[in-house]
């Protein structure tokens, strides 16, 4: 047989990477804290149940994810170690995830309502953490509504529907060091706590520390660290240096092959709109990646990629399917290999290059990554 042609396009992630990040997080977790890995949005991208694995394997004391849906995967997949789901929506499988022994978190009377209504259904009583909106701003009981939730839950408690398994909060600015928004939201992080417990309930975790967090602020750490992006070796943001400083490395490298190379001469217009012109003859090359993949559209005329050894700058615009490099004087063949990002190691651009490059975020990078570019776990 001749060798399978390579993909297209294809994500390679490196497991033994998220699992020596999450030692190197475990490591830094203050005070026997334990790590709550965040696998949600399909592992930011790098394939969920594979990183979920791997994330237990290298001790993650537990999971997270934003949906029931993601978490009953998670089950399905045959975990059964602690679990949380934090995004409410109404009509949720909530008895599903009752059921299936997974923690959901309740911000709100109305969720509360609803758990409760789920309790007999699911056959057992729920596991809930209770989440205080501690500055945030999004999700979480407001400070006002929080004395009556804490009341309310431990009611139900004392009534046997549910045990209140945990209390936390999620940080509004924790990736920008020494933003006036962290100590207020770690003293209403307190007050909250203050309030469950004269409420008479009594959690098993309390967490706080999303990865900027967990690798900058100790302070915010209480029993778990919930980091999600470090998990997968980025750092969240320039501010908080490279991911190696943290003993972090990337998982992730995008890689594609080159679809086609061609001599032309100058003024040759490049992609639609011609946003870009050869200066002279030249030789461009395709990549056969565009925005259906996850390349951001943004990244028009500006992302980084590493062909036949050196960063070329996107030449015109990215397409649904493919954009276009231009090489210069620089030979090439169709089938090598374009690297997008990586971990840096062999000259790559990284998710940070590329979130510079569009004016965003390394968590968007990796995460829009496209449902048909194969992940490849290593
Ligand atoms: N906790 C909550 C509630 C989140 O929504 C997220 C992700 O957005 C995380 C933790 C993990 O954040 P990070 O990826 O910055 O570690």
């Amino acid at each position: 047989h001749a060798p399978a042609p390579l993909p297209r396009v294809r994500a390679e992630v490196d497991l033994a990477a998220v699992r020596d990040n999450v030692r190197a997080l475990r490591g830094l977790a203050r005070g026997g804290a334990g790590v709550m890995a965040v696998v949600k949005a399909d592992a930011y991208g790098h394939g969920m149940l594979p990183c979920a694995r791997a994330a237990r394997r290298a001790g993650a004391d537990w999971l997270a994810t934003a949906t029931p849906e993601e978490a009953l995967a998670v089950r399905a997949a045959g975990d059964t170690g602690p679990l949380l789901c934090w995004l409410w929506t109404p009509g949720g499988p909530w008895a599903e995830a009752l059921a299936a022994d997974i923690d959901v978190s309740v911000g709100g009377a109305w969720a509360l309502r609803e758990v409760i209504g789920a309790v007999h259904a699911a056959g057992r009583p729920a596991r809930v953490q209770l989440k205080a909106d501690t500055g945030l701003g999004r999700g979480g009981c407001a400070p006002a509504d929080w004395p009556a939730l804490v009341t309310a839950a431990r009611a139900a408690e004392a009534e046997g529907l549910l045990r209140v398994t945990g209390v936390w909060s999620h940080l509004a600015c924790a990736d920008e060091p020494g933003h006036p928004s962290i100590p207020p939201q770690l003293e209403a992080f307190r007050v909250a706590l203050a309030e469950a417990e004269r409420a008479g309930l009594r959690p098993e975790v309390r967490h706080l520390a999303n990865s900027p967090a967990a690798l900058t602020l100790p302070g915010t750490h209480y029993d778990l660290i919930r980091p999600g992006l470090a998990v997968y070796g980025l750092s969240p943001a320039p501010e908080l240096g490279l991911p190696r400083e943290h003993g972090l490395r990337p998982a992730m490298t995008l890689r594609a092959a080159l679809a086609g190379v061609k001599r032309v001469p100058g003024g040759h217009g490049v992609g639609y709109g011609h946003h870009y012109v050869t200066p002279g003859e030249t030789t461009l090359a395709l990549v056969p990646a565009g925005y259906a993949d996850g390349v951001p559209r943004h990244a028009s005329g500006a992302g980084p990629v590493l062909v036949a050894g050196k960063w070329r700058t996107i030449a015109g615009r990215v397409a649904m399917d493919q954009f276009v490099v231009d090489l210069g004087g620089d030979p090439a063949e169709p089938g090598d290999e374009a690297v997008l990002f990586g971990p840096g190691d062999d000259g790559e651009p990284t998710a940070e290059d590329w979130a510079r490059a569009c004016g965003t975020i390394g968590y968007e990078i990796v995460t829009r990554i496209g449902a048909r570019v194969p992940r490849i776990h290593l």
